[in-house]
């Protein structure tokens, strides 16, 4: 076994403790305090200079080698889900209705887990390691926010690594996937408002709910009817809330939901197309509306020589033939901002086994074992970028 692999083993059982301490804390978007406290205070065990309130409660632990050289960035997302577990696990959630359903405890300990191997190592590096932990990945958005407030700079970031739990792929394979990656992703909101009243006289209403459903409708042929076959796009509407009772013609409806694609013209024209057919509608019912598009993230681009180098970290750690190249997913990224500044790599690793429960599920779990494969590939990029100091 090589010495990492064996500081890496030294490190195991602490490595999943602390995936299981932060997978009992769970905490929804922007209430990530607990868990900020959490990892902040691994770091300063570590005597690595934290700072924290970073958009909020974001975390920065920047570890400077003795010599000058490059900076690498390896992030986390602090946050969980508003979802209530079902897992049954004997360090479940104590935080009733939330959970960490998408695997970010996994990659707070996978980040945390990498900053101890290699301070216990103390290999002679070069540079910098920044070890970052943000908010709000599951919406609206940590690392815009991360960025502003200057996450990649002092010490300038040269490269961006992020790691995401992947049911998609098996079990001790890792996915890397040069350009684009993950989808951009934004959301909607449509409000329409026309005229209630009695059930038994339609003559005398504006009817809301039935407008919202020509809208549903009509939103569908976007994509099957505007859009580019050969292009992959995506409208679904999430949420419908219309009406009170079963004899009154509703006032109002609420709709709203999200918009994916790869391609830059397409996103950019969602908010028009979405526009100009709820407008047709309501103005040919005689209803007004209000919409709210609010542009989510952007496409996540793998920079090609970061993603040649990761595929080597990832062959050292699992072997050639585990490494994969994914499919695209039209789920989106909010590493796909750091992506749009700094070149770097956001990597899948495979957490799919028989039955195992898709991300986002309250019966999501994991096999521990594969964290150590994660932090393996954090420390062998740690190892290759930051031996010169050129
Ligand atoms: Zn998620
Ligand atoms: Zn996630």
């Amino acid at each position: 076994m090589s010495d990492l692999k064996e500081a890496i083993d030294r490190r195991r059982e602490e490595i999943i403790r602390m995936r299981r301490e932060l997978h009992r804390i769970p905490e929804p978007a922007y209430t990530e305090e607990k868990t900020a406290g959490y990892v902040a205070e691994q770091l300063a065990r570590l005597a690595i200079p934290v700072r924290t309130g970073i958009a909020r409660f974001g975390v920065v632990g920047t570890h400077r080698f003795a010599q000058p050289g490059k900076t690498v960035m390896l992030r986390s997302e602090l946050d969980a889900l508003p979802v209530a577990e079902q897992t049954g696990l004997p360090f479940a959630s104590l935080h009733p209705g939330a959970m960490h359903a998408c695997g970010h405890d996994g990659h707070m300990a996978m980040v945390l887990g990498a900053a101890m191997v290699l301070r216990d190592l103390d290999p002679p590096l070069c540079g910098a390691i920044k070890f970052v932990f943000q908010p709000a990945e599951e919406g609206p958005g940590g690392a815009a926010p991360m960025i502003a407030q200057g996450v990649l700079s002092d010490p300038q970031v040269d490269t961006v690594l992020g790691l995401h739990l992947w049911p998609g792929l098996p079990e001790g394979t890792v996915g890397i996937r040069n350009g684009p990656l993950m989808a951009a992703m934004d959301r909607f909101d449509i409000h329409i408002k026309g005229k209630g009243g009695h059930g038994a006289m339609p003559h005398l209403c504006v009817d809301a709910l039935e407008i919202g459903t020509q809208v549903v409708g009509a939103l569908q042929r976007i994509v099957s009817r505007q859009m580019n076959p050969l292009q992959p796009a995506v409208v679904t509407i999430g949420e419908f809330h219309a009406g009170a009772a079963f004899n009154i013609i509703a006032s109002e409806a609420h709709l709203s939901g999200t918009t994916r694609t790869f391609d830059t013209d397409i996103w950019h024209s969602w908010a028009e197309r979405i526009d100009r057919i709820v407008s047709g509608i309501c103005a040919s019912m005689g209803a007004e509306y209000r919409l709210d598009y609010r542009p989510g993230y952007p496409v996540t681009i793998n920079d090609e020589q970061t993603a040649r180098r990761a595929r080597d970290w990832a062959a050292a750690a699992v072997g050639h033939e585990s490494v994969l190249i994914p499919e695209q997913t039209m789920g989106g990224e909010d590493f796909a901002f750091y992506l749009q500044r700094t070149p770097g790599c956001f990597i899948f690793l495979g957490a799919g086994r028989p039955n195992v429960a898709p991300l986002h599920s309250p019966f999501f779990d994991f096999s521990e074992d594969i964290l150590l494969t994660g932090v393996e590939i954090y420390c062998r990029a740690a190892l290759d970028l930051l031996r010169e100091n050129g």
